[in-house]
């Protein structure tokens, strides 16, 4: 059996360039597909430019790998199940299935995982939203395409119903109860099929619906830590989990509630990368090779922040103010508003003082 591997990774973003980092340190060659011939991963692999669901395109890159893996969910899971060999994507077209559809993805993690998740009911027209219960606040989001805040509607009173009904008309949606959270949390964790590891737990500080900050650990009780712990365990556990995973949750005051799985290493896990003994990105690459996984070690509190288009110039002086911290820059060409173009990492003693100060 050859150690070195060949691996095909969707998507050349990003996670893409950063799964590819860790895989050529282990020895492996990476392949990329991505519609972008300059995407981040170019500057580390080589690219077949060619969109994501270009079916001819995949097939090559799976014959021409022995490994396939995927940065991102959106990609079109029937193309890939008619071109895969068997076992060549580890992480499975299923787990795509259900993190891209929120009906599918609350129903595993409620009835299949069995973890907490927010009271909920699918919509599957503004028929479903009469006699709703106004004395309590709802979040009613589509079922496919949303992200990040977008497909949306927060129903606080009578007068969101009107945007909420054109929603619900427009496309499936799950209506959830809306949670009055202390804190955005998520945890990491990666499997090989057969075993788990899991990262500390992150808290994360969004801006206008995009993650702005990380602090790890994050500021809740031991308690509810290995709560939040044990429940993306138990979901990998009941995924056989093949790579990263991320689970998103709401950490109230006696609580945990998970909102939702990415399955794929995330933005708030970047962090590990200086952080940990091993990356959210080393433990994918390990497990999707079916590898085994280290038990995970955080070396000191830190903090992560996202470098925005916007930020570059207060990014690149907050560098030459403190040369500790460790800049990425994913090598994309033109600084737009809210692209994401790097992060900084920062170790700190005090991650509550630190985390809290620190802004671009
Ligand atoms: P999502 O697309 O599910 O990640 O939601 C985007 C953001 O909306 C989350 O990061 C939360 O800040 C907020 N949010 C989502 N679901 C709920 C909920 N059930 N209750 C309160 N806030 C929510």
């Amino acid at each position: 059996m050859s150690w070195t591997k060949t691996i095909g990774i969707i998507g050349g973003g990003q996670l893409g360039q950063m799964m590819a980092i860790s895989a050529i340190y282990m020895g492996h060659k990476v392949i990329t597909l991505d519609p972008a011939a300059d995407c981040p991963a170019s500057r580390v692999s080589e690219v077949i430019v060619a969109a994501y669901d270009d079916v001819d395109a995949l097939r090559q890159l799976a014959e021409r790998c022995d490994v396939l893996t995927y940065e991102f969910e959106n990609v079109d899971a029937d193309g890939l199940d008619a071109v895969i060999k068997e076992n060549q994507l580890p992480q499975g077209t299923d787990l795509l299935r259900i993190s891209q559809n929120r009906i599918y993805e609350k129903d595993f993690l409620a009835q299949k995982a069995q973890v907490v998740v927010a009271p909920y009911k699918v919509i599957k027209s503004s028929d479903d939203l009469a006699d709703l219960d106004l004395s309590k606040k709802y979040v009613l989001k589509t079922a496919t395409g949303g992200y990040d805040g977008h497909g949306q509607v927060v129903i606080k009173s009578q007068e969101d119903l009107a945007d909420a009904n054109q929603l619900a008309d427009s496309a499936d949606c799950v209506l959830e109860e809306f949670v009055n959270f202390d804190l955005e949390i998520s945890v990491i964790v990666s499997g090989n099929g057969q075993d788990v590891t899991v990262f500390p737990v992150q808290e994360n500080i969004h801006r206008n619906n995009i993650l702005s900050k990380t602090i790890v650990p994050a500021h809740i009780s031991d308690e509810l830590a290995e709560k939040a712990q044990a429940m993306a365990v138990q979901i990998a556990k009941k995924l056989e989990l093949s790579g990263t995973l991320c689970v998103e949750m709401f950490a109230t005051d006696h609580d945990i509630i998970v909102n939702e799985i990415a399955p794929r290493p995330h933005n708030s896990g970047h962090y590990s990368i200086e952080a940990c003994d091993f990356s959210q990105f080393d433990t994918h690459i390990l497990g999707v090779l079916g590898l085994p996984l280290p038990p995970i070690k955080l070396h000191a509190p830190a903090v992560m922040l996202n470098v925005l288009g916007q930020h570059m110039e207060k990014a690149q002086a907050f560098i030459q103010e403190n040369p500790s911290a460790h800049l990425h820059l994913y090598g994309k060409l033109e600084a737009k508003h809210n692209r994401k173009m790097g992060h900084v990492t920062l170790f700190a003693k005090d991650a509550e003082e630190f985390g809290k100060g620190v802004e671009f």
